[in-house]
């Protein structure tokens, strides 16, 4: 059964938070391949199974930026940052260079396992020829064929921009979008930086979908990097 399971890649120069990382990954039933530097990092994508990478932004030879390029030249392979907590530019710039996730420092085991969830279902999704259609979180539906959004079983009437918003997020549901990465797509490559009409249209889309805007529970805040629609 040993090779059925999912390999866990962990890159990380620190002792401690490696072991941290490899005795959670492994009581949760998946293998833990180790690596210590960035080089060592993309040897181990090429040369071994890998399913998720763990990948530390401050290595001793490479930059977690240059590892995340090098591998994004050939491979799809879902992977998840770990940074410490004032590093949120670097965590926005990682997750637009290609990362697909982030854990802030220190994070607890449930946090990890739950990232990695997430990127093991979103690769399952992206192998599945099927199409899906209707994407359903809690009370939350959206219908891609009829662009329709529920609440509660009630439909929601949505503007365009704030359909395509909510779509992008639920696409990647369980992931963080970062801002960059929302504007680009609902505004277009050549708006740039400006972050304020995202965040009224954010404000109007979670008027109509949250019960308490001031306390959403579908759509996080990920402060400084972007936002999250909650997974299940
Ligand atoms: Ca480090």
């Amino acid at each position: 059964m040993n090779d059925t399971k999912e390999n866990i890649l962990v890159v990380e120069d620190d002792m401690q938070i490696r072991n941290f990382i490899c005795y959670s990954v492994r009581n949760e039933g998946y293998n833990c391949k180790i690596a210590v530097t960035g080089t060592q990092a993309i040897n181990a994508v090429l040369n071994e199974s890998v399913d998720v990478i763990i990948l530390d932004l401050g290595l001793p030879d490479i930059d977690g930026i240059d590892v995340i390029n090098e591998i994004r030249q050939w491979s799809e392979i879902p992977i998840i940052v770990v940074s410490a907590r004032d590093q949120d530019k670097e965590k926005a710039y990682a997750l637009d260079m290609g990362a697909d996730d982030y854990l802030t420092k220190p994070f607890s085991s449930t946090e990890l396992l739950a990232r990695i969830r997430v990127a093991l279902r979103h690769v399952k999704r992206r192998g599945n020829s099927i199409k899906q259609t209707v994407i359903q979180v809690g009370g939350l539906r959206l219908d891609m064929d009829k662009h329709l959004v529920f609440l509660d079983e009630k439909e929601v009437h949505m503007t365009p921009m704030e359909y395509s918003l909510l779509s992008l997020l639920l696409k990647n549901r369980g992931k963080v979008v970062t801002t960059a990465a929302i504007i680009k797509e609902l505004w277009g490559p050549g708006y740039g930086q400006d972050t304020q009409a995202l965040r009224t249209l954010m404000a109007g889309l979670r008027r109509k979908i949250e019960l308490n805007p001031a306390k959403p529970r579908y759509i996080m805040t990920e402060i400084g990097v972007g936002y999250r629609i909650v997974e299940e």
